[in-house]
């Protein structure tokens, strides 16, 4: 950006612009190990009209904007690789109406995702998706990453609870997509389009999500296998009853040992080979008892070593702390790590975590797997630990090319909800026809013609 730029965006948008170097630097990083980039400038949007006026400068002017929510992204998404103006939506944090009749909510993108889960909650109504980053992610965040969780076995991802938007397209031209509506199929899908673009076809400044009635009752089983296989092929058993549990996390013993290392607090569980995770929820607490017994015993019948149920808040909430802390003691054990996000058709899970255990033997990276296998989306972490640079780079392209030639071959996909981001883009003609590649760029330049923004994501 040249001086001239500068001095008209501070004429335009005053204190809420900046250049100062500490917060350059504060939003030179998200979650995503070992990448930074600088943004030549920071923009604290607090109304639609600020981010619109924004985009219309850059596009005039050609200069690359990276919109951002909280910076949790872990495929470098929010990262400015290009410089110019980093966008943050983080002011515009208003849940701006809850509609109980219609059982909609209505929030500008900076919300928290963990306060919009509390905030419907106290009406009686309930927001499923929820990220293991729920306590410091954007809900914009979400929408633009696609983002699932646990929960997205039963409830699906948050693709699926969005009927509204708005949309600043890099022109400055302000779309207001749907509404609260249950059913619309008027013109073409720009809300589908919008979920997982990654801040690269328009800036989102207003979400408009789909609410269910909140679940009375939920009751957590803690179940300690002895084997990866056990576990694989309970989770198949467990979708075969007809039982659709609300959670089915998948935890190895080494993610296990690593994350109560770093709480310093053990679950009261024997050592064991991997654990699954269930929740199941419902209206009443009859249908929800015999839904987990009948799931206990397939656990049980398919190798469990026991069956713990988490009876009590605090341990529910311990046995959740530990599940949400595993990327930060990853993070801690190893700061430079890769994390991978492949998912599976969920009937082939079984192979998925066989293929993992095996690629494990043969690496010298340290593997450590866990996740939502539930719904076929397992993150598979490769940590450097004590590798030297040299060899953690030739192992880990060693170890990935192997796990996505693995995932490929089960009919699965590199990312399930982190997105493409910088760090997945090279692997992206592993997945998608050399048509389907062009049709991205031909939609991003219909969307783009000047292509500021979040330049170099996906494509
Ligand atoms: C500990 C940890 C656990 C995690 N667990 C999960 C999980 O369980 N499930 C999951 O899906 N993800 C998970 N993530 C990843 C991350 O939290 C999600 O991708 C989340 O949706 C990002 O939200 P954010 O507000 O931090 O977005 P950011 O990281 O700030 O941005 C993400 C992307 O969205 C774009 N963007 C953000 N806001 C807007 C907007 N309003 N308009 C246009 N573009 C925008 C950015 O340019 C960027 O490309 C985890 C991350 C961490 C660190």
């Amino acid at each position: 950006m040249t001086k001239r730029q500068v001095n008209e965006l501070e004429e335009l948008f005053g204190e809420k612009f900046s250049v100062l170097p500490e917060t350059l630097d504060r939003y030179s990083r998200d979650e995503t190990s070992n990448l930074e980039a600088k943004p030549e400038a920071v923009l604290f949007a607090e109304e639609t009209d600020d981010a619109a006026r924004l985009l219309k400068y850059c596009t005039d002017n050609k200069i690359p904007v990276t919109p951002r929510g909280m910076g949790t992204g872990v495929s470098g998404g929010a990262l400015p690789i290009e410089g110019g103006v980093l966008l943050t939506l983080e002011r515009m944090n208003k849940i701006l109406e809850i509609d109980v009749p219609n059982r909609m909510v209505v929030v500008q993108p900076g919300v928290i995702t963990g306060e919009l889960h509390k905030a419907v909650e106290a009406e009686g109504l309930f927001y499923p998706p929820d990220p293991a980053s729920l306590e410091s992610c954007s809900v914009g965040g979400n929408v633009i990453e696609g983002a699932g969780g646990p929960r997205a076995v039963k409830y699906g991802t948050t693709r699926d609870y969005v009927p509204g938007l708005e949309v600043i397209l890099p022109t400055g031209d302000v779309l207001r997509l749907g509404g609260k509506l249950r059913k619309n199929v008027t013109g073409y899908n720009l809300i589908g389009m919008m979920i997982a673009s990654e801040g690269t076809l328009g800036v989102v400044t207003e979400i408009t999500l789909r609410l269910l009635p909140l679940p009375k009752v939920r009751t957590d089983l803690l179940v300690p296998f002895k084997s990866f296989e056990q576990v694989a092929r309970t989770i198949n058993e467990i979708h075969k009853t007809g039982i659709i549990p609300a959670v089915i996390e998948f935890m190895e013993q080494r993610a296990l040992e690593i994350v109560e290392a770093y709480l310093d607090s053990k679950l009261p569980v024997p050592g064991a080979g991997a654990y699954l995770m269930i929740g199941l929820d419902g209206q009443d607490a009859e249908s929800v008892q015999r839904d987990y017994e009948k799931v206990g015993e397939v656990c049980l019948a398919n190798g469990a070593v026991d069956v713990f149920v988490a009876e009590t808040s605090n341990m529910k909430q311990r046995l959740w702390k530990t599940r949400r802390s595993l990327h930060d003691a990853l993070h801690d054990l190893s700061p430079q790590m890769e994390r991978e996000d492949v998912v599976v058709p969920v009937a082939r899970i079984e192979d998925l975590l066989k293929g993992v255990d095996e690629i494990r033997t043969r690496s010298e990276v340290e593997v450590v797997a866990f996740g939502h296998a539930g719904d076929g989306n397992v993150h598979v972490n490769l940590l450097r630990g004590k590798l030297d640079e040299e060899r953690w780079n030739t192992e880990r392209e060693r170890v990935l090319a192997e796990l996505f030639d693995l995932v490929v071959s089960l009919g699965g996909t590199l990312s399930g909800e982190h997105g493409i981001g910088v760090v997945k883009k090279e692997f992206m003609p592993l997945v998608t026809s050399e048509a389907e590649r062009k049709l991205y760029k031909r939609l991003k330049q219909a969307f783009d013609p000047a292509g500021i923004l979040n330049p170099g994501k996906i494509i």
